[in-house]
C-alpha cells in the first residue's frame, strides 16, 4: 500500500498516463454514436413501458456476492472488490440486475406491482481484454417485475429484439431455453452431475473443479474436450414439471405469433445462479469469438433471495459496445452521426469585435441555435474556411467597418449572399432565417 504522500508522487512521475488496460476513452465524433444509441435505448424502453432507474456504479460486495452466486466466473474472478476506508466490502458492479432489485426493495418499489424499470450505464468486470471484451463494457438492460406468465417474456425478447432492428443490426440469433423452477431443476441438477462425475476424466481441468461448484455452468463450454462429453449429456427439456412446459410452450406460442423465430437451444444456461424458467440469448456471427449481444431471463426466486417478498421478475442485459461494433459494421452508426451541427459561426477579426460579439453570441445561442466562435482571431478567410466546414449555414462577421457602423455582416455560407444586420437584431435575424 502506498502511503497517500507517496501514491501523490509516483502519479506525478508516471510519464504517459494512459486508459487502465481493458477501459478506453469514447471521444468525438464517436461519442455521438454512442448519444444516438442512449436517446435510441430511451425512446424503445419507453415505448414498452420502461421507466429508467439509476443505481451507484459501486455497491456491498454482498449485493453481488449472493445473487450472482459463488462458482460464477462474475463473483470467482471477475470483480473489481476492494475495502474503503471505512473497512467496507465494495465491489465495482459487474451487472446491474442485483443493483436494482436491492434499490427496488430500499424503495418499497415492489409493493405496487408491476414494476417495469431499465438502465444503461458502464459495468466492471476483470477480464482479458480483447476485441469485444472490456474491463470497463456498457450495458443497457430492463426488469419487470410483478408478471409470472410468459407476455412478460415474450415482451422483453421483443423489446431485445426491437432495440437490435433501430439501430440496424439485422444479423443474428435469438436462442432460448428453460432452467425449470424450484420444483423441478433440482432432479435435472443431479442426473447432470452423475453423468459428468462418469465423464470427468474426459472434461477440461476448469469443467472438473465446476463439477463441484457449479456443475450447470459446464454446460456453457466452449471447450472442445468439454463440448464432446456435453453432446450426450441429458437435457432439462426431460425434466421440465408440467407447468414449467406449459410456460415454455406459452412463450413459444406468443414469440411465433409476433413473427419471432427463436432457436430452440438446450444448453443455455446463463452464467448467473439466479435464472429459473425462460432464459435467452442473442448472437451475431458478425462479432467473431465474442458474439453474444445479449442475454436474459426470468428470476422468480431472486427478489425473495434478496429478503423481498416472493415476486416474479424477468429481465435482459445487452452489451452497448458490442451494439455499436454490429452497427458500425452495418454501416447504420455512421449515418446517425453528425448530430449536432453548428448552425452559425462568429468571426470576430480584432479583440475589441470579440469583446462586442460575446453578448450577440449568448443572445443566439439563447434562442436554441447551434452557434460557435473562433476565439483564435484567425484570419478572415481560415475562419471562414472552419465555418463552412463545420456545417455551419451563416456566418456572423464582425471587423473594424462593422463595428464602427455598430452592425455585424452575416453571410449566407452556401450562396455567399451577405447582408449587414445592426447588433440587436442579429438573434432574431437568425432565428427567423433559420425557421
Ligand atoms: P460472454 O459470454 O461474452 O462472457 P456474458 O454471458 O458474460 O457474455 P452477460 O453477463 O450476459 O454476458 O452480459 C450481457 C451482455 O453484456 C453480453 O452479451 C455482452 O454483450 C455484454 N458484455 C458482458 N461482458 C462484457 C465485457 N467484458 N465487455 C464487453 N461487453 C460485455
Ligand atoms: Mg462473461
Amino acid at each position: 500500500m502506498y502511503g497517500r504522500r507517496a501514491e501523490a508522487r509516483r502519479i506525478a512521475t508516471v510519464k504517459n498516463l494512459t486508459a487502465p488496460r481493458g477501459t478506453f476513452d469514447i471521444l468525438p465524433p464517436e461519442s455521438s454514436q454512442w448519444q444516438v444509441l442512449e436517446r435510441i435505448i430511451d425512446e424503445v424502453c419507453a415505448r414498452f413501458g420502461y421507466r429508467e432507474i439509476r443505481t451507484p456504479i459501486f455497491e456491498s460486495s454482498e449485493v453481488f456476492v449472493r445473487t450472482i452466486g459463488v462458482g460464477t466466473d462474475i463473483v470467482d474472478k471477475e470483480m473489481y472488490t476492494f475495502i474503503d476506508r471505512g473497512g467496507r466490502s465494495i465491489s465495482l458492479r459487474p451487472e446491474m440486475t442485483a443493483p436494482v432489485v436491492r434499490a427496488a426493495l430500499a424503495h418499497n418499489l415492489l409493493q405496487t406491482l408491476p414494476l417495469k424499470l431499465y438502465y444503461r450505464g458502464p459495468i466492471f468486470r476483470y477480464e482479458r481484454p480483447q476485441k469485444g471484451r472490456y474491463r470497463q463494457a456498457h450495458q443497457w438492460g430492463v426488469e419487470c417485475f410483478g408478471a409470472a406468465g410468459p407476455e412478460a417474456d415474450a415482451e422483453i425478447i421483443a423489446l431485445s429484439l426491437e432495440m437490435m432492428r433501430a439501430v440496424g443490426i439485422v444479423d443474428y440469433r435469438l436462442e432460448i431455453n428453460s432452467l425449470g423452477c424450484a420444483q423441478c431443476a433440482p432432479a435435472f441438477r443431479e442426473a447432470l452431475v452423475a453423468y459428468l462425475s462418469e465423464q470427468a476424466a474426459a472434461l477440461s481441468e476448469t469443467s472438473r473443479e465446476r463439477l463441484q461448484r457449479n456443475p450447470l455452468r459446464i454446460l456453457d463450454s466452449k471447450d472442445d474436450l468439454d463440448r464432446a462429453v456435453l453432446a450426450g449429456a441429458p437435457t432439462m427439456e426431460r425434466f421440465l414439471c408440467e407447468s414449467c412446459q406449459q410456460h415454455f410452450a406459452d412463450l413459444r406460442f406468443l414469440l411465433e405469433s409476433m413473427g419471432i423465430r427463436a432457436l430452440h437451444n438446450p444448453h443455455i444456461v446463463r452464467g448467473l445462479d439466479y435464472y429459473t424458467r425462460t432464459v435467452f440469448e442473442i448472437h451475431s456471427v458478425a462479432l467473431g469469438a465474442q458474439d453474444s449481444v445479449c442475454g436474459g431471463g426470468r428470476y422468480d426466486g431472486l427478489v425473495q433471495a434478496m429478503g423481498g417478498p416472493p415476486t416474479p421478475g424477468v429481465g435482459v442485459a445487452m452489451g452497448m459496445d458490442r451494439m455499436l461494433m454490429l452497427s458500425r459494421s452495418s454501416g447504420a452508426a455512421a449515418e446517425q452521426d453528425g448530430q449536432t451541427r453548428l448552425q452559425v459561426a462568429f468571426v470576430a477579426l480584432d479583440d475589441e469585435s470579440a469583446r462586442l460579439l460575446v453578448p450577440v453570441l449568448q443572445a443566439v445561442r439563447a434562442r436554441g441555435i447551434a452557434a460557435d466562435m473562433d476565439y483564435l482571431r484567425r484570419k478572415l478567410e481560415r475562419q471562414l474556411r472552419a465555418a463552412g466546414e463545420s456545417g455551419a449555414r451563416f456566418a456572423v462577421i464582425m471587423g473594424e467597418d462593422e463595428r464602427t457602423a455598430g452592425d455585424v455582416t452575416i453571410q449566407d455560407l452556401a450562396t455567399r449572399a451577405r447582408v449587414r444586420v445592426g447588433l440587436t437584431r442579429v438573434d432574431a435575424e437568425l432565428a427567423q432565417r433559420l425557421a
